[in-house]
């Protein structure tokens, strides 16, 4: 089976060895890594580019989904480091979204610029595909997993305000950069995505102030634990349940 895999992180573990591969688009190139790993066929893209140094308002969404979809991908697992609003869910846990909140303002949100298209999203993650990753939690055994939460998403690049936090925190649980439009562009191209969701701090108002290497270190921290559920999640990857993703 072919699974995209997409990360703002650093995982080279993961893909060492890999062949790098460059997709053209309509809306620019895409550096995959392809690997063979668990005996699936994976697609890896670092969302912030080859450099890794794009910020989240200025990543290449559609480029990079369309690049995925061009390899016939129908799964993507994507992997976001998120700040938490609740104090129920703390720095070092993992959340599996079930739904997402927009707050972004300036971005290509569709692929769809000239067509009266209206994609539905009252399930904008793949059920079959969070279970999987939800199953894989389990046996990797790590306690702290949030089976469902709602991930908004800000524009950026700067940080919340503690207020801004207060407000959002009513209605959603985990805030985040890069969530949206990926999402949104997976759901347009019919393709079943989720998403694996590292808390790297608490949000403003709920810790001090927020230094940026604080964010790569959890992620760095929680590494092994990462890669191990990534693999058991591609390894399981032929039990997924049939889905309704890929129906228009
Ligand atoms: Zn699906």
């Amino acid at each position: 089976m072919k699974i995209g895999l997409i990360c703002g992180q650093e995982i080279n573990e993961l893909i060492n060895d890999s062949e790098e591969i460059i997709v053209e688009t309509n809306y620019g190139n895409t550096l995959i890594n392809f690997k063979k790993l668990e005996n699936n066929d994976v697609f890896f893209i670092n969302r912030h580019g080859e450099n890794k140094k794009i910020p989240p308002h200025n990543i290449n969404y559609r480029a990079n989904i369309q690049a995925l979809k061009s390899c016939n991908i129908e799964n993507i697992i994507s992997i976001f480091t998120v700040g938490s609003m609740k104090k129920t869910i703390l720095t070092g846990d993992f959340v599996i979204p079930n739904d997402f909140i927009d707050f972004t303002k300036s971005r290509c949100l569709t692929y769809f610029e000239n067509d009266r298209v209206h994609i539905d999203m009252n399930n904008p993650f793949c059920p079959s595909l969070r279970k999987l990753l939800i199953e894989s939690c389990k046996i990797v055994d790590d306690k702290k997993i949030h089976n469902r939460g709602v991930y908004l998403t800000t524009e950026g690049p700067r940080l919340e305000t503690s207020s801004e936090i207060n407000l959002f925190s009513n209605y959603a649980d985990i805030v985040g950069m890069t969530l949206v439009p990926e999402i949104i562009l997976a759901r347009e191209q019919n393709m079943c995505y989720a998403a694996l969701c590292v808390v790297s701090n608490m949000a403003a108002g709920l810790q001090n102030e927020l230094k940026t290497d604080e964010i790569s270190k959890t992620f760095i921290d929680k590494k092994p634990v990462i890669i191990n559920l990534i693999k058991k999640s591609i390894k399981n990857m032929e039990n997924k349940k049939k889905c309704k993703c890929n129906k228009k």
